[in-house]
């Protein structure tokens, strides 16, 4: 089912990301992850696409044993990275052929010890472009990045909202943010989007802490911030990892909550191919419905 379709029809949604295993132990790991998070009724999954195709072969096998064996929605990932559009209409063809409906459209990160991203010769300069590549010759649902913390390539808010708004015009029904830990970022950012003239469903990109080293890298990697007070206490609690886990997902669904209460369409889950964190989170949520009463659908349009 076309994801656009899914979040006309329900509110909020739930998501969850996984990247494709490189191994069999892997695999089997994240198709376990995906069994016990479907039993929360995620309504849909995605999988991640390495630069330049690098993850290619693992993305359509997981797409499809994730549809197939498990049952559940799925998109995929797909970047501009190192592909031409001929290389790109291979992919989509292939994706067409297994059934997939939903494509998210990126133009990736410049390739590992690379600083700029290049147009590949005979390929694609942006996300936008890449959505309206695949909306011209395809009947995919596609989905686009968007960052509450402004992209790190781009000068201002002002400027990324624009060129955003180009990747909404080229098709992208719904957007997913980068992941945040402050929901002002969020709100604000969704406020700026809709005065931009941007009306699709933005999605919240959630990352439920389940270790405080390794969460940093990812947002150092990324440009999200940690809030000071977040920081304080994670630690506060001195390494212990089952604390920092504790704490991550107390804070994430407290999080998750604000946003649901206040018109949030809906929560992707940046799960890593685990399942114990989202888990915990998004079965308070389904357990408390922060969303039912929202005070204001003004971010959830
Ligand atoms: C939810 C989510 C999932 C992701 N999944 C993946 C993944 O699977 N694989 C992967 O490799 N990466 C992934 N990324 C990372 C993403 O590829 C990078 O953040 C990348 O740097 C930006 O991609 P984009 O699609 O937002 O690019 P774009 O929308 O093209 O924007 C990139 C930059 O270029 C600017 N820009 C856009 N159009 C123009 C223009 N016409 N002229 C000048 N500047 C312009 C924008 O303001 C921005 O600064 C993901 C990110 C998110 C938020």
């Amino acid at each position: 089912m076309r994801i656009g379709e899914i979040i006309s029809d329900h509110r909020p949604v739930f998501s969850a990301e996984f990247f494709p295993p490189k191994t069999d132990e892997g695999r089997e790991q994240l198709i376990s992850t995906a069994r016990t998070l479907a039993g929360l009724d995620l309504d849909f999954v995605s999988v991640t696409y390495g630069a330049g195709g690098s993850t290619r072969e693992g993305t359509f096998d997981i797409t499809k044993a994730l549809k197939d064996e498990v049952g559940l929605e799925v998109m995929a990932h797909l970047s501009c990275v190192g592909e031409t559009k001929q290389g790109l209409a291979v992919t989509l063809d292939r994706l067409k052929e297994l059934g997939i409906d939903n494509i998210f459209a990126l133009r990736g990160d410049p390739p590992r010890g690379e600083s700029d991203f290049v147009q590949p010769e005979g390929g694609l300069a942006s996300a936008a472009d890449l959505a309206g590549f695949i909306s011209e010759g395809y009947d995919f649902s596609i989905g686009g990045a968007c960052f509450p913390e402004v992209h790190p390539e781009a000068p201002d808010l002002d400027t990324d909202l624009s060129y955003l708004k180009t990747k909404v015009d080229a098709g992208a029904e719904f957007l997913i943010t980068q992941l945040f830990f402050d929901n002002r970022a969020y709100f604000d950012f969704v406020e700026a989007a809709r005065a931009k003239g941007i009306k699709v469903p933005i999605l919240a990109g959630i990352i439920p802490v389940t270790g405080y080293a390794h969460t940093k890298r990812i947002c150092n990697l990324c440009d999200a911030g940690i809030p000071a007070s977040l920081e304080a206490a994670m630690l506060a609690a001195g390494g212990d990892t089952e604390a920092e886990f504790n704490l991550g997902v107390a804070y994430a669904a407290q999080q998750c909550a604000e946003l649901l209460a206040a018109g949030a369409p809906g929560i992707h889950f940046y799960a890593l191919n685990k399942a114990p964190a989202t888990l915990a989170v998004l079965g308070a949520l389904r357990a408390a419905q922060p969303w039912r009463g929202a005070r204001s659908q003004s971010v959830g349009a």
